[in-house]
């Protein structure tokens, strides 16, 4: 079955907003095992739209629309659609009472234009929108399917999830009623080496295996369609083992939602170990890493944000010779930063983030992007040299799943 992705909006052919639905839709289908084959952007505009929807029908199974399901003027996708299929609105009683009693229990007016959103072609599927006021509607011409869903990601996302997957799933041929994925998330390793070693997984048809490269991260997701879920899971496992023989301790979960600093906060309470986090450039965004993780607080005991040559001397006491000799960006500090850190907060585990982030502050010899990052774990230590590309943000993102990779690295080193 072949879909087809359509968004709709002047404000993304302006460049306004990403489409980040388009992505995400398109990820969500490949898992599905559905092929797409053509993604497009269009304005508001009917003459328009409706020769996209002309030309997808010719070339697709499912269209599947995003946005202009709004109440204003300008939100023309679900009348296009309508004249596309020869289907006149009708006002559908369902909706209707749904949209009012959106407004009721918020304390706000509705107004008469949002009674279009009632509005249904006659005929259609209509899909209900738990997050906001337009339903989302499902459209049938000569065996070809017109799917509409609203632009606002908070309402497409959770309505795709809940009530389309299951229908495009219901109009397989090959019989899957259930879709189950496990995601094999790697750390410290770079996506063409992670791919380079899955060609083959790749081209498997059911489970399937796609990978998303994240910073610092690749993730694998393997998705079966079967039957039914225990079916599914069965067709997922073996390959989730293959795939954590060939990555080894790169992979550090295979259960899904799980991040890297809920892993290494898990293998530091599983040791019986403390850390403690000492950042220049990152200016404490590895602490907040961590603390995303909730209960950290029995294995995170403090973060230094050691940002000037000061504060490194003060708070973590690295060396005055040691910043004049080497300087702030150096093998040398980091390591002074990790040990000196992990003594001040009387941590077994602490790691240090020493690096150039950008734009200025370069040199031939220490250009921007260049960090040196050191972990101390009960008396061992380990320096790493880093040298990331992007600007300061992605400078600074990438530090800090290196330096939790790190630390994930160096406590397997010690308690295998
Ligand atoms: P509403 O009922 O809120 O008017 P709609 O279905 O008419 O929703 P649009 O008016 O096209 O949708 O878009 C509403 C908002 O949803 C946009 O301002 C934007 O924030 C978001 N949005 C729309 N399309 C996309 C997209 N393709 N990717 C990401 N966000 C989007």
């Amino acid at each position: 079955m072949v879909v087809e992705l359509i968004s709709v909006g002047t404000e993304l052919l302006l460049g306004n907003i990403v489409n980040t639905n388009a992505a995400w839709l398109a990820e969500q289908c490949a898992a599905l095992g559905l092929s797409c084959y053509y993604q497009t952007v269009v304005g508001d505009n009917e003459e328009r739209l409706s020769g996209i929807l002309e030309t997808g029908l010719g070339r697709s199974d499912v269209l599947i629309l995003s946005g202009g399901l709004g109440p204003t003027q300008d939100d023309l996708t679900k009348e296009t659609a309508a004249r596309v299929c020869g289907k006149r609105l009708v006002e559908d009683a369902h909706s209707l009472a749904r949209i009012e009693s959106y407004f009721k229990q918020r304390g706000l007016h509705m107004t008469d234009n949002n009674r279009k959103q009632a509005l249904v072609p006659e005929g259609a599927i209509v899909v209900d929108n738990d997050n906001g006021t337009a339903p989302g509607i499902i459209l049938e011409k000569d065996g070809k399917r017109i799917i509409l869903l609203p632009g606002p990601p908070n309402e497409l996302l959770p309505m795709f999830e809940k009530s389309i997957a299951p229908y495009l799933l219901s109009l397989n041929p090959d019989g899957a009623a259930v879709i189950y994925s496990r995601t094999v998330k790697i750390c410290g390793l770079g996506e063409s080496g992670v791919e380079s070693l899955i060609t083959d997984l790749e081209a498997l048809k059911n489970p399937t295996v796609a990978p998303y490269a994240k910073t610092g991260e690749v993730h694998l997701r393997v998705t079966a369609r079967a039957a039914d879920e225990k079916s599914a899971k069965k067709l997922v496992k073996p390959v989730v083992k293959e795939l954590e023989d060939r990555f080894g301790r790169a992979v550090y979960t295979t259960k899904n939602g799980v991040t890297l600093e809920e892993a290494v906060a898990k293998l530091l309470e599983k040791n019986g170990l403390t850390a403690a986090t000492v950042e220049s450039c990152t200016g404490g965004l590895l602490a907040g890493r961590l603390v995303n993780v909730s209960g950290v607080s029995k294995v995170f005991k403090t973060g230094f944000v050691t940002y000037s040559n000061k504060a490194k001397r003060k708070l973590v006491g690295v060396r005055k010779e040691t910043l004049e000799k080497y300087g702030a960006v150096s093998p040398q500090t980091a390591q002074e930063m990790a040990v000196g850190g992990a003594k001040a907060a009387g941590a077994d585990v602490a790691v240090s983030v020493t690096g150039i982030a950008g734009p200025d502050g370069g040199s031939e010899e220490k250009p921007v992007g260049l960090v040196y990052m050191a972990c101390f774990v009960r008396g061992n230590v380990w320096v790493e040299k880093f040298r990331f590309n992007g600007n300061r943000a992605k400078v600074r993102e990438s530090s800090v799943a290196a330096a939790l990779t790190l630390m994930r690295r160096c406590i397997l080193e010690v308690f295998k």
